[in-house]
């Protein structure tokens, strides 16, 4: 078994590495830690996008405040509930509530739905929500919410600040991630791969941060640009020598998620819908093959999920929750993996 400890220099190294025989010792690599830590069962969160509406600028973020071309909605607490049942039904461990970064949705509004979730069903409840004051975390935290997904994007400084102005006054992401497992949620976080003027060096240092933050569940997504923002239609385009520069490909995101696994053996690593968005015949059993264990099914309305446009031609975005939930389970069966049962929570294993 391959030594999974990996400096970043050695991170590095392979995400420059172009052979392909080389690069299938790492995705055997990635897979037979995988099967070790968190073995052949693929767990199914149920994605629910509650609200577009946001109040940031993130330039690279199709819902940001300045997008004015888009028709924002907030969805009801009933609807809300219906969807978490539709997870009940579909056998889903677990629900995602996931938004722009919207005050709309009040603290108390929203304990009171996790509580109704928590109350009526068995699922698991994760939140992607944004950046939060720290009251409404400790609120959420108590109504019963286990998870909460923050990806810090990139671990480059001065490309974060370039791409997401900060909201003076308020903790950043970094310090929020280390508030949640405070407060005992499980810490979600990732970044995107291929954001303009994203330098190889930091994407090997980004996958080395996770390590260090242990986090529980890592999503690794490509950059998919969105006409909509500055960064996708190429206002906005940082200085960087073309040699340096991360592609937002298929395989350099296949190589962050098995360079991940390998150096966070116990994390849940979804095969996200950007991967499958940019490789919609494979990109999902590719993410499950080189180092995932998730899938997050839509389980959002149809009349809503065409407004939650991050980036443009999304993987599934006119499917019912019903194709989705069957498409998703073909392409798990037909990779010889099985479906997880329960909340598929992160499990804490010895690695010596
Ligand atoms: N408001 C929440 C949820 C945002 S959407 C938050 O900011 O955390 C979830 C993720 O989608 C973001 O964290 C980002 O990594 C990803 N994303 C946003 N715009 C994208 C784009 N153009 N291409 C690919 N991924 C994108």
């Amino acid at each position: 078994m391959a030594d999974n400890r990996l400096t970043i220099d050695e991170i590095e190294r392979w995400l420059r590495q172009d052979d392909p025989a080389r690069l299938e010792d790492l995705w055997r690599q990635a897979d037979a830690v995988r099967r070790q830590f968190v073995g052949d069962a693929v767990h199914l969160r149920g994605l629910i996008e509650i609200s577009n509406h946001c109040v940031r600028g993130c330039r690279y973020c199709g819902i940001n405040a300045a997008n004015d071309s888009l028709v924002r909605y907030r969805m009801t607490a009933d609807e809300i509930l219906a969807c978490a049942h539709r997870a009940v039904d579909f056998d889903y461990g677990t629900v995602v509530l996931q938004a722009g970064e919207d005050p709309g949705i009040e603290t108390e509004w929203l304990a009171d739905i996790v509580r109704r979730i928590k109350r009526r069903t068995p699922l698991a409840v994760t939140l992607s929500l944004g950046e939060r004051p720290v009251e409404d975390l400790i609120c959420w935290r108590k109504s019963g919410a286990d998870r909460y997904l923050l990806r810090f994007e990139t671990s480059d400084a001065r490309l974060y600040g370039m791409i997401h102005p900060s909201s003076p006054g308020h903790p950043d992401r970094m310090e929020l991630l280390g508030v949640l497992r405070r407060l005992g949620y499980e810490v979600g976080s990732g970044v995107m791969v291929g954001i303009p003027g994203q330098r190889l060096h930091s994407l090997a240092e980004d996958i080395n941060l996770f390590a260090r933050l242990d986090l529980d569940m890592i999503g690794i997504g490509p950059f998919i640009p969105n006409l909509h923002t500055p960064l996708g239609s190429g206002e906005l385009a940082p200085p960087i020598d073309p040699a340096e520069q991360v592609p937002n490909t298929d395989l350099m995101t296949c190589k962050a998620v098995a360079l991940t696994r390998r150096v966070c053996p116990q994390a849940n690593i979804p095969s996200t819908t950007a991967l499958a968005t940019i490789n919609p015949e494979s990109g999902r059993e590719l993410g499950l093959t080189r180092g995932a264990n998730i899938i997050m099914p839509n389980l959002t309305p149809l009349q809503y999920r065409t407004l939650y446009e991050i980036y443009p031609g999304k993987a599934c975005i006119n499917e019912t929750a019903d194709a989705c939930n069957a498409c998703l389970r073909t392409r798990i069966e037909s990779i010889g993996r099985t479906i997880g049962s329960g909340p598929g929570g992160r499990k804490r294993i010895s690695n010596g």
